[in-house]
């Protein structure tokens, strides 16, 4: 059952007069981020979907790239500088975390009621972690061997109900779900467009933690869906210096500049876009959105790279967050429980990024966000754009990405349509002791 949710949109674009300066503003900011592809630090798909309301803390797992910083990867998960200081103060006699390395993988641990970080680990070399751990007596480091290994997954179906119910129904976890969703979402209706009997094949990686007695699902390699006899295949692929994102067979790009969904596929409840009565005013009004109905305090991305032009309190819309993008493409986010720490005016933030949580302040009679996205100042339909695709791998990656794809799609075509998760492959590396 849907809940009637209230949105009046007052959303008023953003007078003609200001257009031209938020299109110099873009474009001058634009150049850096606009290269940032979705799965930076699995932002695509926040890695915080274990049982909402659940007390166990939500593990985020960020995607170390070359010329990342600490401060930067940690204000990107809403940490103010005052205290990511102190956590790299923390680390300063094990490890020195000011220099991080491409493609080391690092973990935040969030308490999910507070939503403060309590832990992070980040991997040193190939057998050693950093770990810390935030204790009453302050910030706690060690350095122990690396207590987990990661395992390729696969699973393969054919769809009766949805993706997401079937996938799901097969054994992937939702996160899986939820980085289709992020993968395909601009050449599938995921909603609408598959019917029974498309088929759908996916290989994501497995991490196993020492003591666990579950693995902890991470990035997707590869997935394929076929929809109406049109398979779409989607590749991951990561260079040298740790930048990744999807392609297809043959290196086109199929990462877009924006992100179809500002919150993850598998948080959505429902979606409005029409024109209807408003349940507060009781009048008809034009409905200059789309709003997502979704769990209180449900993470929202940011759905392209950009400069923040506004975070704080717009009327109806209560606490609400607008960006700058290129391209004279700005975004709205309305209805917000909360805006994250590192989101201000003159900020810039990365495509996925989270830049607060679902609410329903304002003028809302349930939690949901109203998303909107104007171009040169005009509303246009967020579901209906097409945005730019990304760069195709470039000539010098081409070999690598070659023997990957080779590999990936020899395996995805060896997964049974019947079901369950066969373990593909298995790292070299096994559970070492501490
Ligand atoms: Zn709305």
């Amino acid at each position: 059952m849907v809940p009637t949710l209230a949105c009046v949109v007052v959303l008023v674009p953003p007078a003609a007069a200001t257009v031209a300066r938020h299109r110099r503003v873009a474009a001058r900011h634009a150049h850096p981020l606009a290269q940032r592809k979705a799965t930076h630090g699995t932002a695509a798909g926040g890695g915080r979907d274990a049982a909402r309301g659940a007390s166990e803390p939500a593990l985020v797992h960020v995607h170390v790239r070359k010329g990342d910083t600490l401060w930067a990867l940690l204000a990107a998960h809403g940490i103010a500088p005052a205290e990511a200081r102190s956590w790299l103060a923390a680390a300063a006699p094990v490890y020195d975390l000011h220099s991080l390395h491409p493609r080391r993988g690092l973990t935040l641990r969030f308490d999910r009621a507070t939503r403060a970080l309590d832990a992070l680990r980040y991997e040193i070399d190939d057998r050693s972690l950093l770990v810390l751990e935030r204790t009453p007596e302050g910030i706690h480091a060690t350095r122990t061997g690396l207590p987990y290994f990661t395992e390729v997954k696969g699973t393969a179906g054919r769809i009766e109900h949805g993706l997401r119910e079937d996938v799901i129904h097969a054994g992937a976890p939702p996160r899986v779900v939820a980085q289709l969703a992020d993968i395909f979402g601009w050449e599938l209706d995921l909603d609408h467009d598959l019917r029974p009997g498309d088929e759908f094949r996916v290989l994501y990686e497995s991490t196993w933690q020492a003591g666990e007695t579950r693995s902890e699902p991470g990035t997707v390699l590869g997935a394929e869906i076929v929809a109406a006899n049109r398979a779409v295949t989607g590749i991951f692929f990561e260079d040298a210096d740790g930048r990744s994102g999807y392609y297809r067979p043959g290196g086109e790009a199929l990462g877009r500049d924006v992100l179809r969904y500002p919150v993850e596929f598998t948080e959505i409840t429902s979606e409005f876009t029409s024109r209807r009565r408003h349940p507060i005013l009781h009048l008809f009004r034009p409905h200059l959105g789309v709003d997502f109905a979704a769990p209180l305090g449900t993470p929202v991305r940011a759905v392209a790279a950009g400069m923040i032009t506004f975070a704080g309190w717009a009327r109806q819309l209560g606490r609400c967050v607008r960006i700058d993008h290129v391209g004279a493409l700005s975004s709205a986010y309305g209805h917000l429980s909360r805006i994250a720490a590192a989101v201000m005016p003159g900020t810039t933030v990365a495509q996925g990024q989270v830049i607060g949580y679902v609410g329903a302040s304002g003028l809302a009679t349930g939690p949901h966000l109203h998303f909107a996205l104007y171009r040169d100042g005009e509303y246009v339909d967020p579901l209906a754009q097409m945005a730019a695709a990304q760069p195709r791998i470039p000539e010098q990656e081409r070999r690598d990405f070659e023997r990957v794809e080779a590999s990936v799609e020899r395996q995805l075509a060896a997964l049974p349509l019947a079901g369950g998760t066969p373990t593909v492959s298995r790292s070299d590396a096994t559970v070492r002791p501490e």
